[in-house]
């Protein structure tokens, strides 16, 4: 199999029918690339926790965060579910290279949902080939899940925003070159896309998993930022806030599934060679078990996460199809992974087989870009209160 995965080549057909040729051979090759570029460093990166800037540059060299893109900024406008598959592949490869580049596709879809004219043409070819590299700042010490009650103020004097606040585990924070930054203003929650020259500090935070991907507090005190670096309208920063983080989700989801994916295809390998009681453990059915329930919920996850995908790259409402997907596949990916480190017995917890990384990885997932709970509140409000 090749590391563009069948499952992953059946969705993709099954949205695009004949018309899928084009994306699988793009997917084809480009699964080869990271098979053989990426995955490689994904273990040093960890045990590093090595901020993975090598293998962010070689993806934006193979056009990764421009595909979703327009062309008249340079990008290949393909659509979102084949983003998404190669997505799934750069996590199953090395999960802090996707989350990096997940959040500068973020940032870099904000800048196409919600900036003007300018600011894209400004902005946009730059983010999309990687020259400029982004970081999504919204969350606050005392603000993540109820991330409207943000802190950080930006008022205007003279023709500058002056930015004072703390943000909190911003990726990529330090480490890039422009913040997608939300501050209040008077009339409410706004975005800037703020030169991040203008922080003041920023701090490494050390954590469990995503080791190589870099979560920073970042501080802004007096920072000057242009007044015609607002993004859109002045107070209606959480809606794009929110907008941008439906479609990270999708993301999420993606690179989450790909986690599992790397997982599994280890456990399925180990099963096959490990002997107890003159038999490999595949041949035991509990472990059959647990294979069949890994695949399954693989597979279910990763329908989700490409349906979320192909109703945003239709232009329909996908709030909570994207939540959907987030909760399906971060909360199976943990238990894939952790059945993975069970199927390897006392191999899987020790560092040699390199196992326990990807449950590391998997477990801020049902945290990161909305919380498992906040799912849940986004898919009820869904059913209860349809918009
Ligand atoms: C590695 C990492 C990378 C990150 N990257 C970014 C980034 O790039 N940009 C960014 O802005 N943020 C980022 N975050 C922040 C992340 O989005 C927040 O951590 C997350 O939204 C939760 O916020 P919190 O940590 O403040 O937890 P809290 O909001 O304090 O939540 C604590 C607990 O309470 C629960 N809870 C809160 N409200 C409710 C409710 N209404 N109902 C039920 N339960 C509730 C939560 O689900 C959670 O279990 C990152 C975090 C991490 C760990």
């Amino acid at each position: 199999m090749g590391f563009f995965g069948n499952e992953q080549k059946e969705l993709i057909q099954m949205i695009y029918g004949s018309g899928s040729e084009d994306h699988l051979l793009l997917l084809d090759s480009l699964g080869d690339f990271i098979e053989k570029e990426i995955e490689p460093t994904a273990r040093e990166i960890d045990v590093n926790a090595q901020f993975p800037r090598e293998n962010i540059t070689k993806m934006f060299e193979q056009g990764f965060t421009s595909m979703g893109f327009p062309k008249e900024y340079g990008g290949l406008e393909l659509p979102w579910p084949v983003y998404v598959a190669a997505m799934e592949m750069v996590g199953k490869a090395c999960a802090s290279t996707a989350l990096s580049l997940a959040i500068h596709g973020t940032c870099c879809e904000g800048v196409r949902l919600f900036s003007n004219p300018e600011q894209k043409k400004q902005f946009l070819p730059g983010m999309i080939n990687g020259k400029t590299f982004a970081a999504f700042s919204l969350t606050e010490p005392g603000a993540g899940s109820d991330a409207r009650n943000m802190q950080t103020q930006a008022r205007m004097e003279g023709n500058e925003w002056i930015v004072n606040g703390t943000k909190m585990f911003t990726t990529n924070g330090g480490y890039c070159d422009l913040y997608f930054l939300f501050a209040k203003t008077a009339k409410g929650p706004s975005a800037f896309l703020v030169d991040s020259k203008k922080a003041k500090s920023s701090k490494d935070i050390e954590k469990l998993g995503v080791r190589g991907s870099v979560t920073s507090e970042v501080v802004f005190e007096n920072a000057k930022v242009p007044k015609e670096n607002l993004v859109g309208t002045e107070g209606e920063g959480f809606e794009y806030a929110k907008r941008m983080l439906w479609g990270g989700r999708v993301t999420i989801g993606a690179l989450t599934t790909g986690i599992a994916q790397a997982a599994f295809e280890k456990a399925v390998k180990y099963s096959k060679e490990r002997i107890a009681f003159r038999k490999t453990i595949s041949e035991f059915e509990m472990t059959q078990a647990k294979l069949a329930d890994m695949l399954t919920m693989i597979n279910a996850s990763r329908m989700m996460v490409y349906r979320a995908a192909h109703l945003k790259g239709q232009g329909k409402s996908f709030e909570s199809e994207a939540a959907q997907g987030k909760l399906l596949s971060t909360e199976s990916a943990l238990k894939v992974c952790d059945e993975a480190i069970q199927i390897f017995g006392g191999y899987g917890y020790a560092d040699e087989f390199d196992v326990h990384r990807h449950w590391r990885d998997a477990r801020l997932m049902t945290v990161g870009e909305g919380t498992s709970e906040i799912m849940r509140l986004i898919i009820s409000k869904s059913i209860l209160h349809p918009s």
